[in-house]
């Protein structure tokens, strides 16, 4: 117990690095670069109705505010083409200059020749093979699209989905499949099969003129262990940049855990450049709450810093009042709504790490490890909260006020350390 053996080196762990293709998705002079060695981006979904372009454009605003570096609205009817323009239109004036991605399905070939300012309007194309035209009519709808996205050089997204994955080719593997001895499991042609779409496709797109940069490309399934199979074979294959995310993940706790889950494995491993999580809105719930889930997976993982953060115990036995947890609520709240202004005002400000602790267990020692943090008094401890700042006892708060001092308390060591000089 008295002698510890020698330091043993125990290898840090981190996302490993895969380099694939960068694309550059722009509107105006705001590009944003996806693969290559750009930060992993966050996209997300609007669910408004695309002919409703008011809306629509509020609901784009809100979702780029929460972190979206790009957006994806459904263009489904040649009205929801025509209020592509207008979308971009209300949001360059109101000064969000975020990329808007097109979500085509069955009429993409048609919309996308038919409404040239819709294809000039958006910064991405997102085409399912899945859903483009059967028999001899696939080829050349695909071409129609990718002619599109060539002529306005536009980014593409071949985004395979199983639930709409093409069936001619799922058919035609499974009748190979079919003749082996012996055959292999059926789950195995599905992987298989969307591959193949998603690849195909990017070949074929290719050989259309599409320039490969110009390509980005999704398997998504809605079992965790589906996607991470489906994406590290894709990964092995390919160096397009690929877009991540759990289709139909679901609601709440559940969608958040799946998606947190699968993404993670998938990021750790280096693959992925672009997310999305496809969260199911509880009644009420923020269109945003998918956005926030995103930023949290990859401040998580520690590829990106987006929000400071704020390390809370559980709680126990020890704490028997929800005075930390109301004042962990507190802080976490009020540094994200301060983070729209602080990001111009205080560079850097995303990095901060805040703890609010509920007893002298470890307390004083977690708050040590943030750059400031508080230790507040257990049941039967002393009426006293240590504050802690850069690692050392600063001061000790007492008394009925000891969230609002805090509170000032970390205002004051942002404003010193992340403040700009006059
Ligand atoms: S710090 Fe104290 S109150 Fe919080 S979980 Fe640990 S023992 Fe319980």
């Amino acid at each position: 117990m008295n002698h510890p053996e020698p330091l043993d080196i125990i290898e840090a762990a981190a996302p490993a690095a895969r380099r694939s293709r960068q694309a550059r998705v722009a509107w105006g002079s705001h590009v944003v670069t996806i693969g290559g060695d750009a930060p992993v981006r966050i996209q997300s979904m609007t669910n408004t109705d695309t002919v409703d372009a008011i809306g629509t454009a509020i609901q784009v605003k809100e979702l780029a505010q929460a972190g979206s570096e790009l957006v994806r609205i459904t263009v489904n009817t040649p009205e929801a083409a025509d209020a592509v323009p207008y979308i971009r239109d209300q949001l360059d004036r109101m000064g969000i200059a975020v990329p808007l991605v097109g979500d085509f399905h069955y009429n993409g070939h048609r919309l996308l020749t038919e409404h040239p300012a819709m294809a000039q309007a958006l910064s991405k194309y997102r085409i399912n093979p899945g859903n483009v035209g059967k028999g001899d009519k696939r080829d050349r709808q695909f071409a129609m699209m990718i002619e599109a996205a060539a002529k306005y050089d536009k980014v593409v997204r071949i985004g395979v989905n199983w639930g709409s994955l093409d069936q001619e080719l799922l058919a035609e593997l499974m009748d190979q499949n079919a003749r082996r001895t012996p055959p292999v499991d059926a789950k195995q042609v599905m992987y298989q099969a969307l591959i193949q779409s998603a690849l195909t496709s990017a070949e074929y797109a290719r050989e259309l003129g599409l320039n490969p940069d110009n390509i980005i490309i999704s398997c998504k399934v809605s079992g965790v262990q589906d996607l991470v199979s489906v994406y590290r074979a894709l990964a092995r294959r390919c160096d397009y940049a690929l877009h991540l995310g759990l289709t139909e993940a679901g609601m709440g706790t559940k969608g958040t855990v799946a998606s947190a889950t699968a993404l993670s494995i998938l990021l750790q491993e280096g693959i992925g450049d672009t997310i999305r999580v496809s969260l199911t809105p509880q009644p009420g719930e923020a269109r945003t709450q998918e956005v926030v889930v995103a930023a949290e997976i990859l401040q998580s993982l520690g590829l990106r810093s987006f929000n400071p953060s704020v390390t809370a115990c559980p709680g126990c036995g020890r704490t028997t009042s929800t005075t930390f947890q109301e004042l962990a609520k507190q802080i976490d709240d009020f540094l994200r709504a301060q983070m729209p202004v602080w990001k111009a005002k205080y560079p850097g400000v995303e990095t901060l790490k805040v703890a609010v602790m509920g007893c002298i267990v470890n307390g004083p020692g977690e708050s040590k490890h943030a750059d400031i943090g508080i230790s507040l008094p257990g049941t039967g401890e002393a009426p006293a909260a240590p504050v802690f700042i850069d690692g050392e006892k600063a001061l000790t708060l007492r008394g009925e006020h000891i969230a609002t001092e805090f509170h000032k308390l970390v205002e004051t060591y942002i404003e010193r350390r992340y403040g700009q000089p006059a």
